[in-house]
């Protein structure tokens, strides 16, 4: 069965890997420090890897990952690199606390860097990283956050919600005692559809910051968490982003409740003329328990043997909270060690393979497909 989601859509001869890599910019745990007030005050984090290792990423966190893929090179003769699904703001939690929680505001990551105390060099590095074709910033939202969702949560006096507020904190599921709260993470999931002028909003304001930030413009846009309501990729046309990710089998949320499902594959197109991408493999060390983590290298190795079976380029998920260290290092450093045994696997058992950017893969579907 895991072979079916090879068998449709553009392929090639050609061995080609892409890192998609998730949440870049996006604030998740504040501190080791918040996330042991959090478990004192009745939140657990057992077994939710997103709550007990994700974090803005520091200084060291790209000083060691771009470490780590300067040392291999492909049959281009080029490094792996890895495509950054940024977010491009986080809340401005003081001034939305000042409102009485009636009105939000946002900031650039780069002011949440700036309050975070292992963070100062981070910007430089990510220039860095573009320059030197490590890193490649792409669009994932102007927050990670499901803004109107979580807003009334916040005004309806929610007690675990206020609480991890005060920490700095938005990402979670379980409350206090395990008290089941609303997705908050997924930015993009209409409850009903008078949200939706104010997620156009967000993709207008996120779209422009990110040109501010990386002076270009993103080409590529992963939903966050999944859900997406698809009127929104007019207004991603509009900024003139290509290339969405797309579930092969999508339910859209259409608010109240309703669904609608549809089916993709990689290189569909829209009728704006996007280009769809979809995921066949993953290497998420930190996100698994119970001694599974060893076998991230194999699961991943297994997923892009598949994948070119099928004559199809591997796109890889592998989120940010794997290469996270600024709440506990060695979650960091066991996910480093594992990418350095995957690439060199890679490298050994498919001497040919090349790296790519998720929008470099976009763009040469684009032109193979107008070329036919
Ligand atoms: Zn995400």
């Amino acid at each position: 069965m895991r072979n079916v989601v090879n068998i449709p859509g553009w392929s090639t001869k050609r061995k080609l890997i892409v890192f998609e890599s998730d949440d870049w910019g996006s604030i998740r745990m504040s501190s080791k420090s918040n996330r042991d007030a959090l478990v004192k005050a009745g939140f657990s984090f057992e077994g939710h890897a997103f709550n007990l290792y994700d974090a803005l990423e520091s200084n060291d966190d790209l000083a060691m990952l771009f470490e780590v893929l300067s040392g291999f090179t492909d049959a281009t003769g080029r490094n792996p690199v890895f495509t950054a699904v940024s977010i491009t703001g986080n809340p401005d939690f003081e001034k939305i606390k000042a409102s009485g929680f009636s009105k939000y505001y946002w900031e650039p990551f780069t002011d949440t860097l700036a309050r975070y105390p292992q963070h100062d060099k981070v910007y430089g590095l990510y220039q860095e990283g573009i320059g030197k074709r490590l890193f490649h910033p792409v669009f994932h939202g102007r927050e990670h956050l499901n803004v109107l969702r979580w807003l009334s949560y916040l005004q309806s006096g929610n007690k675990s919600v206020l609480r991890a507020f005060e920490s700095g904190v938005t990402g979670i599921y379980l409350g206090i005692g395990n008290e089941r709260l609303a997705d908050f993470q997924a930015a993009f999931e209409p409850d009903s559809i008078a949200d939706l002028p104010f997620m156009e909003q967000a993709i207008h304001e996120g779209l422009d910051a990110f040109e501010r930030l990386w002076n270009f413009q993103a080409a590529y846009f992963v939903p966050p968490n999944g859900p997406f309501h698809n009127s929104l990729e007019k207004v991603l046309h509009e900024k003139k982003v290509r290339f969405i990710l797309a579930e092969r089998r999508q339910q859209e949320p259409l608010g109240d409740g309703k669904y609608r499902s549809h089916f993709h594959y990689i290189g569909m197109r829209n009728k704006w003329g996007q280009t769809y991408l979809t995921r066949n493999g993953f290497f998420e060390p930190s996100v698994w328990h119970g001694g599974l983590r060893e076998h991230a290298v194999d699961k991943c190795m297994l997923a892009i043997e598949r994948a070119f079976r099928w004559n199809k380029p591997a796109i890889i998920s592998s989120h940010r909270v794997n290469y996270a260290g600024f709440i506990d290092p060695e979650n960091r450093g066991r996910s480093l060690r594992l990418l350095s045994e995957l690439l060199y696997s890679i490298r050994r058992r498919w001497p040919e393979a090349e790296f790519m950017t998720s929008t470099e893969l976009g763009d040469l579907i684009y032109k193979e497909r107008n070329r036919n």
